[in-house]
């Protein structure tokens, strides 16, 4: 069961704050994908509207923070939130006051203007250095800017940064309806799930998902390893990899997640086949191979036919799913096929009645590609590390510090 359990229990949520016509600062998660200052997938603002409506029929003056992409530090333009500020207005149908900075004179001056029930949209709080460094000072000045906080930013809670917890010291708080759900979901399918149970893990890296794969182990039926990493687990057993993505000095750390899900008698699915190319082009020469080994000279970019068809196989006949990575570089449209399959599968699951769970930004896109809607999936996690962090049972940072108080 993940420790973090423990903690949700004890979290204060916000509807059971007596909130009329107060002053609440709320973090939120609009680390929103954009090109050229457009926003292209405005979900994370959406998944926050039922707390900000549940506020502003309070009576109360909505101050709220976010972090977008990485400045270092100091302000950067390509990083405002201010085209945020502009669209959140229209989806929240609330008058929004934009602070060209989080704090000091033109936070206050935004802050001031807002009235009960209206908003006022804070500059990106990673302008200031001192946000990553969970100071103590500028979390104190984040904290002036309400008599209430109220933790909305599921995607930042694996960071222990100001606005996610040290601010929590300053004043009472709470979480919000996002991350109460996004918890609950978690929660359920961790502790109680309905079985089968599969997850299936792809992306790049191995070394991002060891901790999780281990945690895995201990509550699933079957693990499906795709993408990138299932190369670093083939070659484990001694299967020619080709020039496929290798992470070297992981192999005897895939050799030892292998063993124990051998132990525990979880099955774990490797890709059986592949679709293998000379060169990693769109348009280079492509051969789908006849085994799990591949050619050397040859690299792996998409799981091949058969192994589409075992792990979709699985998806469909399990009860709950839990997804995060794409099983290719589905960023090309030559090599998305596999990733595409899954997305399909995990809506067919979700439509003969299996909770079906996926995390990730890059999962979500699959999902866009795919043309499978978000309502098709059970639950889209706004936080793909914070939701991988809490399936490894650690003590979410942005929950701890509201559990303390
Ligand atoms: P992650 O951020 O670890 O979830 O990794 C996502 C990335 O994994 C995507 O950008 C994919 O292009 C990449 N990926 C998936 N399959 C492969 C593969 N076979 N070789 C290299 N990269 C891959």
């Amino acid at each position: 069961m993940p420790t973090e359990n423990k903690t949700i229990l004890k979290l204060a949520k916000v509807q059971d704050a007596h909130l009329k016509n107060k002053k609440v600062v709320v973090r939120v998660d609009y680390n929103v994908p954009m090109k050229d200052g457009v926003i292209t997938d405005d979900t994370r603002i959406r998944e926050t509207l039922k707390t900000i409506k549940f506020l502003l029929e309070a009576d109360c003056r909505v101050v709220l923070m976010s972090h977008l992409g990485r400045p270092k530090g100091k302000p950067e333009p390509r990083y405002s939130l201010k085209p945020v500020a502009d669209c959140l207005e229209k989806l929240a149908g609330a008058k929004t006051y934009f602070a060209a900075d989080c704090v000091g004179p033109e936070a206050a001056k935004a802050v001031k203007a807002a009235k009960n029930g209206e908003l006022a949209l804070l500059e990106n709080l990673r302008f200031h250095a001192e946000e990553e460094k969970n100071d103590d000072t500028f979390a104190k000045a984040l904290a002036e800017h309400g008599e209430f906080f109220v933790q909305e930013a599921f995607g930042a809670l694996h960071r222990a940064h100001a606005s996610t917890a040290a601010v929590a010291k300053f004043l009472p708080g709470a979480i919000g309806f996002l991350v109460q759900k996004e918890l609950e979901y978690l929660d359920k399918a961790m502790v109680n799930p309905m079985r089968p149970f599969v997850a299936v893990i792809g992306g790049a890296k191995v070394s991002d998902k060891i901790n999780v794969l281990y945690s895995l182990i201990d509550k699933v039926d079957t693990v499906i390893i795709g993408g990138g990493m299932a190369y670093t687990f083939l070659a484990a057993q001694q299967t020619n990899i080709g020039r496929s993505l290798l992470e070297a000095d992981k192999v005897e750390e895939a050799r030892k997640i292998i063993m124990k899900a051998f132990k525990s008698n979880v099955e774990m699915l490797l890709p059986a086949d592949h679709l293998s190319v000379k060169e990693v082009k769109p348009d280079a020469p492509a051969e789908v191979t006849q085994s799990m080994a591949i050619a050397d000279d040859w690299t792996g970019v998409d799981i091949g036919p058969r192994s589409e068809m075992l792990f979709t196989d699985k998806i469909k006949a399990a009860k709950t799913i839990f997804w995060n990575g794409p099983v290719g570089i589905f960023e090309t449209p030559a090599f998305a096929k596999g990733s595409i399959a899954i997305a399909k599968a995990m809506a067919e699951a979700t439509k003969n009645g299996a909770t079906t769970i996926l995390g990730g930004g890059d999962t979500l896109s699959v999902l866009k590609t795919a043309g499978v809607k978000t309502d098709q999936i059970s639950h889209c996690s706004t936080g793909g590390g914070a939701s991988l962090e809490f399936i490894e049972g650690k003590m979410l940072p942005g929950l701890v510090a509201l559990s303390q108080k």
